[in-house]
């Protein structure tokens, strides 16, 4: 046994630093961000925030909204071939990403997606990406693909990072346990605070030209700016997506309010729904939640991006590639003044 007596951080444990600057709007503040993958050579370019593939927010719905903003989607694995094969609008393949477990069965599925839609992205995620099979299917699914760009994950060390860039992966993805639907911590014990993981694995993935996508814990548009800040290249977010008109989840009426259902994929509803039953040998590593219904998710975007646009200028950053350069975080002891409530 040993231990690691450096302080790791989370979102809630530091604020940034306001710096002087010549920048005097948020509209000055340009968002997008354009990258030449490592392995694909793919060039995309867009807004790097990217709805989750949960079942309750890797919707087609999902994706046709947040493609209008140029944002990336990874669609769910449990939308039929025919589902995907059945959109028409090719432009529309640029913006998501196909996922897929590592199974046989997931892969043969996800090759007659890849062969007949052509996506630019591919997501291969699994729970624990510590494993030597998950490093293999990332070399595998890369020589099968060679010109797709390959989102691998989830981990949380540079270490595994730099294994799954050289095995293939673009964007590695980064996150045990921070999710807002997952139980793995309280289960299993095992996590890494996520802004210390993002920091760390970003200058993993970035040594060997790779890039990484930091996904769950975020809360508010502010850890956003944290994510992007601590060095986090995309930002993957399922709870701020969920509860939306194009989010998935039945619709729930109690006491005149309206509410959406939102799980964890590892959660005991998610199991039954596609596998029709928990497997004995496991328990639920996530959670089931009802959210107050929040509309159509346009607005969430715009106070997304807004909230950014305004960390970019309080440091300085005249664009997003810039943020993390620009960026000082100072460790606290208290984030919020909640005298009136959380919101
Ligand atoms: P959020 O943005 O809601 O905080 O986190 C979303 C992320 O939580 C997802 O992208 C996924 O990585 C993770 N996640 C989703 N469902 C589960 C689950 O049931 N268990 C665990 N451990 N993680 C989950």
């Amino acid at each position: 046994m040993r231990i690691d007596n450096e302080i790791k951080l989370d979102f809630k444990d530091v604020l940034i630093r306001p710096k002087r600057t010549a920048l005097s709007s948020r509209k000055d503040v340009d968002v997008t961000r354009t990258f030449t993958f490592l392995h694909s050579g793919k060039k995309w370019k867009g807004i790097p925030i990217v709805a989750s593939n949960m079942d309750t927010t890797g919707t087609i719905e999902m994706a046709r909204a947040l493609y209008k903003d140029k944002l990336l989607t990874c669609l769910h694995k449990f939308y039929s071939v025919e589902d995907i094969i059945s959109i028409k609008d090719k432009p529309f393949f640029k913006n998501i990403a196909i996922t897929s477990g590592i199974s046989d069965t997931d892969l043969k599925k996800l090759n007659v997606i890849v062969s007949k839609t052509k996506p630019d992205f591919i997501c291969l995620d699994v729970a624990n990406g510590y494993t030597e099979t998950f490093v293999d299917a990332v070399k595998k699914v890369r020589e099968h693909y060679p010109t797709t760009t390959l989102i691998a994950g989830n981990v949380v060390t540079g270490e595994m990072v730099e294994a799954l860039t050289l095995a293939g992966a673009d964007i590695v993805k980064i996150g045990i346990g921070p999710g807002s639907v997952c139980t793995t911590r309280r289960q299993t014990g095992v996590g890494y605070p996520q802004l210390s993981g993002i920091i760390e694995c970003a200058d993993a993935a970035h040594g060997l030209g790779g890039r990484i996508m930091a996904d769950g814990g975020c809360t508010v548009p502010g850890d956003l700016g944290k994510a992007f800040g601590a060095g986090g290249d995309f930002v993957m977010l399922g709870g701020m997506f969920a509860g939306h008109s194009e989010s998935g989840g039945d619709l729930v009426e109690e006491d005149g309010e309206t509410f959406k259902v939102f799980y964890g994929m590892s959660s005991e509803r998610a199991m039954k729904t596609h596998y029709g039953k928990v497997n004995s040998y496991r328990s639920p590593e996530g959670k089931m939640v009802k959210i107050a219904y929040r509309g159509p998710v346009k607005d969430t975007i715009q106070e997304i991006l807004g909230g950014i646009r305004s960390t970019c200028t309080y440091v300085g950053a005249r664009q997003l590639k810039d943020l993390s350069k620009c960026t000082t975080f100072i460790r606290v002891n208290n984030q919020l003044n909640e005298v009136f409530g959380s919101v």
